[in-house]
């Protein structure tokens, strides 16, 4: 299914974490750096141009391409908010062993246990890449 980089930059705690990711637009941003490392460019026509629709789609300045930052990962299509996805996929890697549907339900506030029984399926079938910090010396 989907993969979920965790980059170096990701928060090393708890707090920092609620910290940085409390918005939907600073989830956005993480995935657009972890798309676009040097800045959006169109998988269509390489054009670096671009705007933010309201639904916040990245659209093509000049071939309109329509792309989101969520395209390719677990939270692809989703209708809830970034910031609970955030809140999932950070509960899930830091807290590997033990997890259980009724926990996940409970950090989120879940209204049914089968949302939450669904949204750890998801989490269970992606790849979770740690990105190796650089070896000095
Ligand atoms: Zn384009």
């Amino acid at each position: 299914m989907g993969q979920l980089t965790i980059t170096e930059d990701f928060p090393k705690n708890q707090a920092a974490f609620d910290a940085r990711f409390n918005t939907e637009e600073a989830c956005q941003a993480y995935l657009f750096k972890l798309r676009w490392p040097d800045g959006f460019v169109c998988t269509q026509c390489s054009d670096k141009r671009h705007w933010k629709s309201s639904r916040g789609l990245y659209i093509c300045y000049r071939c309109e391409h329509q792309h989101s930052v969520t395209a390719g990962t677990i939270m692809a299509g989703t209708r809830k908010p970034l910031v609970a996805w955030f809140k999932a996929m950070w509960w899930f890697t830091t807290r590997k062993s033990g997890v259980n549907a009724i926990n996940l339900q409970d950090l989120l506030g879940l209204g049914s246990y089968n949302t939450a029984w669904r949204w750890l399926q998801k989490l269970r079938s992606c790849t979770v890449r740690q990105s190796r910090e650089k070896l000095s010396g």
